[in-house]
This record gives structure tokens, C-alpha cells and sequence, in this order.
């Protein structure tokens, strides 16, 4: 079975330009609801604006997803081109038009009208309860936005500065030919970043080496331009915090997240501190390897064949009866996504990699894209995205600026049902090979989104404060050799040529601070996944009830109301429990 997914849900490509026009309408008539606002406006002439605000965003995100999914399933699909473009200049004089009311809803100074006071934007915004936290928190943001011309400077500068830099940096990098040169193997030419780099996964050692020698090369090369290039970023990221106000570099992420710094300082520590937990796996793997010690070149080797796959139908079911064992709506919501026809699920020759789930509105059920290959990465891929997809109908109940679940909670129902199933078919499996590579697999991946990540926020955190004194290239890769020998500690060796790694890192030059995205959102679904192992059943209506939250409630409250800290370090500890459950059970194999 190969589903193809139906997008007419969207939009049909017969109604695409009237909804085109009538969007367009409605976009102007921002001016009327302009006109009428003041500090002392009645709530329902509030509520008014705010449901037609409403209106204007569905019609630009279901004329700006259906390209989008065209494009995505089919890259050289012409007409998708031509829409996006079409979509993009709407989206355009949509900006030009909200733009003084968002600014006059922040509590900027707007030509013609007298600021809104606070006592007022809260009488307002409490008029719809809903959008409520969507909108305290966008005023909150603008106590660190400027006045509309300082604003204006940013985007010009930010399209015509930092970004040339960051695509100049990337002009370089894809410029790349790596001599691939596997001792005893095939010499070639790699042009791809993607090829070279699915080199680390090798079940063979040379032509891991290889692959990381042929890339540093490159990298160490052009190292130089690299630091110029990160060093402009890092500046201009300082520049633009302090002028903004903000008390420190991760401070405009995390605000930007709606995570305090407080949190985030927890975060990074617990996670430091239990760099053990990947070490002891590290030393396992070197003896299933058959090394006294692993190298950094192994750390995604293999262990064993991986001969087990799966049907798409297969795969399906058991995400079923997976989410089922947890909670019948969490299963059927997932089904109904398939049975929309709403996910692609084989990869084609003009589709784009990778999987992601898209919500498009309260209204129409999200749609899902896999390059399904019948992998077990791919079964917990399907799991992942449908968690997605679940979390989105949990909270369809919202409205459209308020579905979206906030960062810190986005990976919830994902990561989730990633680990109901990982533990489903961990306790089936009775081969005690499988099981090891299983586990082994499920170690190496924690290691990538947690540890590794963490350390790459621990170095940027380091880096933006050195860069602003002012450093050398030499003490940053320095620096980052450094960090990377703390994390691994006497677990692996690691060659001298790592001290180049921060240079291909895209994260850290396209969006500071990034990086905890990742283990931040998988902790916490594991830390969640922990207390529902430790709690049972009573603890499913709690899980369910952040899911219906989506993102109409600050997500510290949405937490507290299950009884969360999530700024306490024994909540991110519980991740740890289950990481090192999985590795004692490892080693006991
Ligand atoms: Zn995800």
C-alpha cells in the first residue's frame, strides 16, 4: 500500500483563486477594525477584530500549505512555484496591514492613536479567553521590540547583513567536494553533505574514518572564512540583545520560546551532569565492537545486522495497538489522519527527504509526509509525525493562533508516541540480538538529541560570551575540543581533527541557541513518559489534558496544572531513570 495524500482538504485548485481574492478582501478591511480601535473600545468590538484576525489567518494558511505540500511531495512541481508566489505577496500585504496593530495591541507608539494602556490591553485581551495568553504574550514581547523605524532598520539589515553572511557560509559549504578514501576501499568523490555524513553510520570502520577525514578537510580549509562568518553572527546576535534588552544571548531564545533563562540553566546542568549515563554506553559499545576503546569515528557504528523490517501496513498497525494501550482517543486520533488520506507516505524521485507533520488549521485534520523505507527508524518516524498530528487535533478545539502548542511543549505527543511504541516492541522482541540493537539504536539516537546538543548550547553559550571580548579561531576550536572531551570523558578518544566540528554545525549560525529545541522537547516527553510508567493509567487524562492545551496557556501553568516543575532539576532527573533503565538492560543482555 503507497498512500498518496488528498490536499483538496485545504483548498481545490479550482477555489484556490477565489479564495485568493476573497482573503484579499477581507486582508483590507484590517483598516475598518483599525479605525475603530482606542484604549476605552468595547470587548466585542475586540472580539470582533480578533475572530476576523482569525479568518484572515486561515485563509493565508490554507493558501500557503497547499503549495507548500504540493512542493513537498513533488519539488519540481511547477505550479506549486507559481502559488507560492502568488501566497507570498499576499502574505506581504497582509504584514503591511497588521503591522500598526500589532504594534498598538504591544503598547507601541502608533501615529494617530493614543497608546493602549496596560489596565485596558488586559480588559481587552481578557475579552477572548482563548486567545488570551496568545496575546499577553505578544505584548510581552514587544517590551523588547523597538519603534517601527528602529524595527524597520533590523529587517533590512538582517536581509541584506547577517543573512548574506549565513549564505555566503552556506555557498561555501555546498561547494564541497570530499575525497572519500576508505583504507582498503573505493576512492570517490562525494559532492553531497548528506551522502558523506550517512558515512558515520557505516557497519565499516574505514569507511567511517574516512568520511569524517574527507569532511574535516574541507572544513579545516576554509575554517578561517567559517569563524569570520560566526563571529559576525555571534556580534550581531550580542548587538541586537543588549538593544533590546534583553539580560543575556539566550535570553532573546528562550524568551522568544516562552521558556524563562531559570529553566533553561537547569536544564543544561542536569543534562551535564549525566553525560554518565552515554559514557557507559560508549565503553559497552567499544566491547561489543571488539575495541578496549571507542573512537569518535564509531559513536553511530552499528552493532549486529539490523534485518528486520517492516510493511507500511505492518508499520501501521503497530503504532495502533501502540497509542491504543495508551489511550483509545490518542489511537483514533491518529487514524484519522490516515483515514482522510492525509499522509504521503513512500519516497519518490522529485520528493523531498525526511518526514514532518503539518497543521494548517483548527479545521482541517494535519497532514503528514514519510519517505517510508520499512526500517524500524521508520516505523518510530510514523509514530513520531502521527504524534504530531494527534497533538494538533487534541487541540482543534482552539483557535487558529492558539493551536499551536508553544516549543516547549511541541514534542510532547511526538516523542510520546515514539516511546510507547519503542517500549511496545522492545517487550515483544524475544531475540536477544534484536533487542540489543533495538536498545543500542534507541542509546546512539538519546546520545544525538540529548547529550550532543546540550553541549553545542554549553558551547554556544561559552563561545557568544569569548566572541564578544574578542578570540582567535584557534581558542574557539579550542574551545569546542574541550567541550567535546568533557562530554565523552574517557569513553572515547578523540582525534584532534574534532576541533573543527563546531564549523558544520548549521544551527548555530542560522539560529543561535537552537539546539535545546531538541533535547529540551525530548526530555520532557521522557520525563511525562516516566511518571505515566510510574503513575499508570490515572496519569493518561493529565497527558491528554497538556495535549488539549495546544497553545493557548502559558506552558509552565499548562505543566503546574498536572503537577510539573519544570524548573526543577528531579523533573528533567526522571529522563535520566529511563535512559539508564535502557542501558542497565543493555548491558544485561
Ligand atoms: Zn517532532
Amino acid at each position: 500500500m503507497n498512500n498518496n495524500w488528498n490536499l483538496d482538504d485545504i483548498v481545490t485548485l479550482k477555489d484556490f483563486d477565489s479564495l485568493m481574492a476573497t482573503t484579499k478582501i477581507q486582508i483590507a478591511q484590517f483598516d475598518d477594525y483599525f479605525a475603530k480601535m482606542n484604549p476605552q473600545m468595547s470587548d466585542s468590538d475586540f472580539v470582533a477584530f480578533t475572530k476576523h484576525h482569525e479568518v484572515c489567518l486561515e485563509g493565508i494558511h490554507r493558501l500557503g500549505s497547499r503549495p507548500a505540500l504540493m512542493e513537498a511531495a513533488d519539488q519540481k512541481d511547477s505550479l506549486a512555484n507559481k502559488l507560492k508566489n502568488q501566497v507570498k505577496d499576499l502574505e506581504i500585504y497582509f504584514g503591511e496591514k497588521i503591522q500598526p496593530i500589532s504594534l498598538w495591541l504591544k503598547g507601541k507608539e502608533v501615529a494617530g492613536k493614543t497608546i493602549l494602556d496596560d489596565t485596558n490591553a488586559q480588559r481587552l485581551f481578557a475579552a477572548n479567553p482563548d486567545l488570551e495568553y496568545v496575546y499577553n504574550y505578544s505584548r510581552l514581547m514587544g517590551r523588547y521590540s523597538l519603534d517601527e523605524k528602529s524595527e524597520n532598520i533590523i529587517t533590512a539589515k538582517d536581509s541584506n547583513g547577517t543573512q548574506i553572511i549565513t549564505d555566503l557560509r552556506d555557498m561555501i559549504e555546498t561547494e564541497f567536494e570530499f575525497d572519500f578514501n576508505p583504507k582498503g576501499g573505493k576512492r570517490q568523490k562525494i559532492t553531497n553533505n548528506a551522502e558523506i555524513s550517512s558515512y558515520a553510520y557505516s557497519a565499516d570502520p574505514a569507511e567511517r574514518e574516512a568520511a569524517f577525514k574527507a569532511r574535516f578537510e574541507q572544513y579545516e580549509k576554509n575554517i578561517d572564512k567559517f569563524f569570520v562568518a560566526y563571529q559576525a553572527i555571534v556580534k550581531d546576535w550580542g548587538y541586537e540583545t543588549k538593544t533590546r534588552g534583553f539580560d543575556s544571548a539566550i535570553s532573546m531564545r528562550n524568551t522568544a520560546n516562552h521558556i524563562d533563562d531559570q529553566t533553561i540553566s537547569t536544564l543544561v546542568d542536569v543534562c551535564s551532569k549525566n553525560v554518565g549515563v552515554f559514557q557507559s554506553y560508549f565503553k559497552f559499545k567499544a566491547k561489543q565492537l571488539g575495541k578496549p576503546q571507542l573512537t569518535r569515528f564509531d559513536l553511530y557504528a552499528p552493532i549486529g545486522e539490523a534485518n528486520t523490517s517492516y510493511s507500511y501496513i505492518d508499520a501501521i498497525e503497530l503504532v495502533d495497538a501502540a497509542f491504543r494501550s495508551f489511550s483509545p482517543t490518542f489511537a483514533d486520533n491518529a487514524k484519522t489522519i490516515i483515514a482522510q488520506n492525509h499522509i504521503d507516505s513512500h519516497p519518490a524521485d522529485t520528493k523531498r527527504g525526511g518526514a514532518f507533520c503539518m497543521t494548517v488549521a483548527p479545521s482541517v485534520t494535519p497532514y503528514v509526509l514519510l519517505n517510508f523505507a520499512g526500517k524500524m527508524r521508520d516505523v518510530s518516524t510514523l509514530a513520531h509525525e502521527l504524534g504530531h498530528g494527534v497533538h494538533s487535533i487534541y487541540a482543534n478545539g482552539h483557535g487558529i493562533s492558539a493551536q499551536h502548542a508553544t516549543l516547549p511543549l511541541a514534542e510532547t505527543a511526538s516523542t510520546f508516541g515514539e516511546m510507547i511504541l519503542f517500549e511496545k516492541i522492545l517487550s515483544e522482541t524475544k531475540d536477544s540480538e534484536t533487542k540489543k540493537q533495538l536498545l543500542s539504536d534507541k542509546m546512539a539516537d538519546s546520545y544525538a538529541t540529548i547529550c550532543r546538543q546540550n553541549f553545542i548550547v554549553k558551547f554556544e553559550i561559552q563561545a557568544h560570551a569569548a566572541l564578544q571580548k574578542g578570540i582567535e579561531q584557534k581558542d574557539l576550536s579550542q574551545m569546542w575540543l574541550d567541550n567535546l572531551k568533557e562530554q565523552l570523558g574517557d569513553s572515547v578518544e578523540v582525534d584532534d581533527m574534532f576541533r573543527y566540528e563546531w564549523s558544520y554545525i548549521p544551527h548555530i549560525i542560522h539560529t543561535p541557541f537552537y539546539c535545546y529545541s531538541y533535547n529540551f522537547g525530548e526530555l520532557l516527553s521522557m520525563a511525562l513518559y516516566a511518571k505515566y510508567k510510574a503513575e499508570g493509567e490515572s496519569f493518561v487524562s493529565s497527558i491528554e489534558n497538556i495535549l488539549r492545551a495546544g497553545g493557548s496557556e502559558d506552558p509552565k501553568k499548562v505543566l503546574e496544572s498536572v503537577g510539573i516543575d519544570m524548573s526543577s532539576a528531579e523533573f528533567w532527573q526522571g529522563s535520566f531513570e529511563l535512559l539508564a533503565n535502557w542501558q542497565k538492560e543493555l548491558e544485561a543482555l
